[in-house]
């Protein structure tokens, strides 16, 4: 079970006092007290009474020096449990003083679109301008990936468009994508989307489809997140049965899973149609509902680098019994968000109260014991009265109705939050009232699929550092984020087997 607590606590430790580039201390509080914008993007603020972190001009009234930290950037200021000022916005800043962000962004953007003009990473490191161990470096930071996973999922991606919008014959797609060999194409596409290129393609006329899962796929881990939630009104797991409400295209419906140890079967059935009994299924489009599956299996996700690099380190406890263990993903990003607002500072009970609530206040019932969850247009058109009448607080209830609007006004693209670098949508979320640095991260790793997340101050993941450790106490956020250090690049990884290890195995 997941715990919660996203309070930006006081942060214990931060940067090393004494000098950030060629100023002092006191010579960057002294430029902070006068307001200075010639020093911004030079240093950032931090107040550890407010757990706020400013631009130096920022004319929000100025704390006592002994509370105030320096940072040389935003994400120092974020690791150290700070999230950014409303007043005068430093992620704005620090996005548009970031051109090597930039740079890597317009790069990552031209591989997806054009995945076909990199022959191999080589040429990504030449395109970049950049040597390689920094180009490594920069996706790892961005992207959490290195440049030839990225450059395998990016041919990929664009693999399925062709498959679904085309004619083009398998052999002619993997080539323009970028693939050198047929059967490179066949073993890839099928290691981390369950099924042929081939067998991809008919998804666009079918009620169902079967999904293979990796040798020693950990089954019973995923029925334990699946079914974590008994209270659901939009998903149920029954034995190896798991029955959910959901969106496919805009349109609710009803997706069942039967599970075994080998593979997974999928049916669709739209709610349109229901109710169920009705025996003359119509063929739908199943691209959109193979994408979910593949989420809620975690199969775009290799463990095998993050366990190898797990028990060279001497980590075999982490990772025994579960070597292929993954990131279940949320139905949807919105799913996320909604999750990471209704779970804050509350018992995962209580949570979990509040969620079936909501959906039955605001979902679409798609079968009598079975509802899509709430859609932001729903959530929008509700009055705080509404959420306060299901037991919502005040806060909880603003910081819900605030995104919702957000993206139904168009200001939060959902869209486009998955084709953004981590670190871009890491501000995206910050930037949201409600948003601190655990639920932002919740969401970067199980609705955005970064492997290289930090959920500082989850509780799950400190009991379960205590448990690895063997440590008398508790680590607070700095000694996490210190014991989080070795798993990186894969620390989301690390987080779904710290949340693992203090229960019994499934
Ligand atoms: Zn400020």
């Amino acid at each position: 079970m997941v715990a919660f607590s996203s309070s930006a606590k006081k942060p214990d430790a931060i940067l090393p006092a004494g000098k950030l580039g060629r100023m002092t201390v006191e010579q960057m509080y002294a430029r902070f007290l006068a307001s200075d914008a010639s020093c911004n993007g030079r240093f950032f603020t931090g107040v550890l009474t407010t757990s706020i972190y400013c631009l130096p001009s920022c004319r929000a009234r100025k704390p006592r020096r002994e509370n105030v930290r320096f940072f040389p950037n935003v994400e120092a200021a974020r690791q150290a449990g700070l999230r950014p000022c409303r007043k005068c916005h430093p992620d704005d800043f620090a996005r548009g003083a970031d051109p090597v962000l930039a740079q890597i962004e317009t790069l990552a953007a031209e591989m997806r679109a054009r995945p076909g003009d990199f022959t191999d990473v080589k040429a990504v490191v030449k395109r970049s301008g950049y040597g390689a161990t920094r180009l490594f470096e920069l996706f790892r930071q961005h992207y959490h990936a290195t440049p030839a996973d990225f450059l395998l999922h990016a041919r990929l991606a664009a693999a399925k468009e062709r498959l679904r919008h085309t004619d083009d014959g398998v052999a002619d797609v993997a080539f323009a994508v970028g693939f050198d060999s047929l059967s490179a194409f066949h073993v890839n596409f099928k290691r981390l989307n369950g099924l042929t290129p081939a067998a991809y393609r008919g998804l666009g006329n079918t009620n169902s489809f079967t999904l293979k899962l990796p040798a020693g796929y950990p089954l019973p881990y995923l029925r334990r997140t699946l079914g974590r939630d008994p209270q659901s009104v939009s998903e149920r797991l029954v034995g190896d049965t798991y029955t959910a409400g959901v969106w496919l295209d805009g349109f609710p419906a009803v997706l069942t899973l039967h599970m075994d140890a080998t593979c997974v079967q999928a049916e669709v059935e739209p709610a349109s149609r229901l109710p169920l009994g009705s025996n003359t299924a119509r063929k739908v489009d199943l691209h959109e509902a193979h994408a979910l599956v593949v989420g809620l299996l975690g199969l775009t996700q290799d463990p095998a680098p993050f366990v190898r690099q797990a028990r060279t380190l001497g980590f075999v406890r982490l990772v025994e019994g579960r070597p292929e263990l993954r990131i279940s993903q949320t139905h949807s990003v919105f799913d996320g968000l909604v999750w990471s607002i209704l779970g804050q500072q509350i018992t995962f009970g209580f949570a979990c109260m509040l969620k079936r609530r909501l959906t039955e206040l605001a979902g679409v019932r798609v079968r009598s014991d079975l509802f899509a969850p709430s859609r932001p247009t729903s959530i929008a058109a509700l009055q705080e009265g509404d959420l306060l009448r299901i037991q919502f607080s005040r806060q909880k209830a603003d910081y819900l109705s605030n995104i919702a609007r957000l993206i139904t006004t168009g200001k939060l693209d959902l869209e486009a939050l998955p084709r953004m670098s981590a670190t871009g949508a890491e501000r995206t979320l910050l930037a949201i009232r409600g948003l601190g640095p655990w639920s932002v991260n919740y969401i970067l790793m199980r609705s955005l699929g970064f492997l290289d997340c930090l959920p500082l101050g989850d509780t799950g993941v400190t009991s379960g550092l205590q448990a690895l450790y063997a440590l008398k106490h508790r680590p607070d956020r700095a000694e996490t984020l210190r014991l989080l250090t070795p798993f990186s690049p894969y620390r989301s990884l690390a987080t779904a087997h710290l949340w693992q290890l203090n229960q019994p195995a499934p």
